[in-house]
């Protein structure tokens, strides 16, 4: 088993997250559309959960989706990421959660491009990026402590 998936209190959480990680990756927010500081964002690298440094996805499968969210057609690893049934708001969808933090991420959609056919609709704060020759060690140092 991961030895990785111990629990964080809700005190842990708020001393490693932003208010707005906080907000979005433990209470399940939603960035504003065309706002994150990723929607638009095309350097090729890897994004990386923003709670816990989680590999999510990469550039590669960053795709324009018009819908304001960056939006990924595949993840890194489908065991990097669980998903759950989301009835809130009205509506019937599927979240896109941390599989090794429990973190919020978005939502996946069955109207994206091939070869999946999936739309990963991610925000922005439930992730960091991190281009092909940045110090991955200065993305996981907060976690470990
Ligand atoms: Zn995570």
């Amino acid at each position: 088993m991961m030895e990785s998936k111990k629990e964080k209190s809700k005190k842990d959480w708020e001393r490693i997250l932003t208010k707005e990680q906080y907000q979005i990756l433990r209470e399940k927010g939603t960035d504003p559309p065309f706002k994150g500081k990723y929607w638009n964002h095309k350097d090729k690298g890897i994004y990386y959960c923003s709670g816990c440094g989680n590999p999510l996805f990469n550039s590669e499968t960053k795709f324009e989706s018009g819908t304001g969210w960056p939006s990924f057609y595949k993840p890194i690893e489908i065991d990097n990421i669980s998903t759950k049934k989301d009835v809130s708001h009205g509506m019937e969808r599927i979240e896109v959660l941390c599989n090794r933090c429990g973190g919020h991420l978005g939502h996946v959609f069955e109207d994206g491009p091939q070869p999946t056919g999936l739309r990963y609709c991610i925000n922005s704060t439930s992730v960091n990026f991190c281009d092909l020759c940045c110090d991955f060690s200065k993305i996981t140092q907060n976690f470990s402590k």
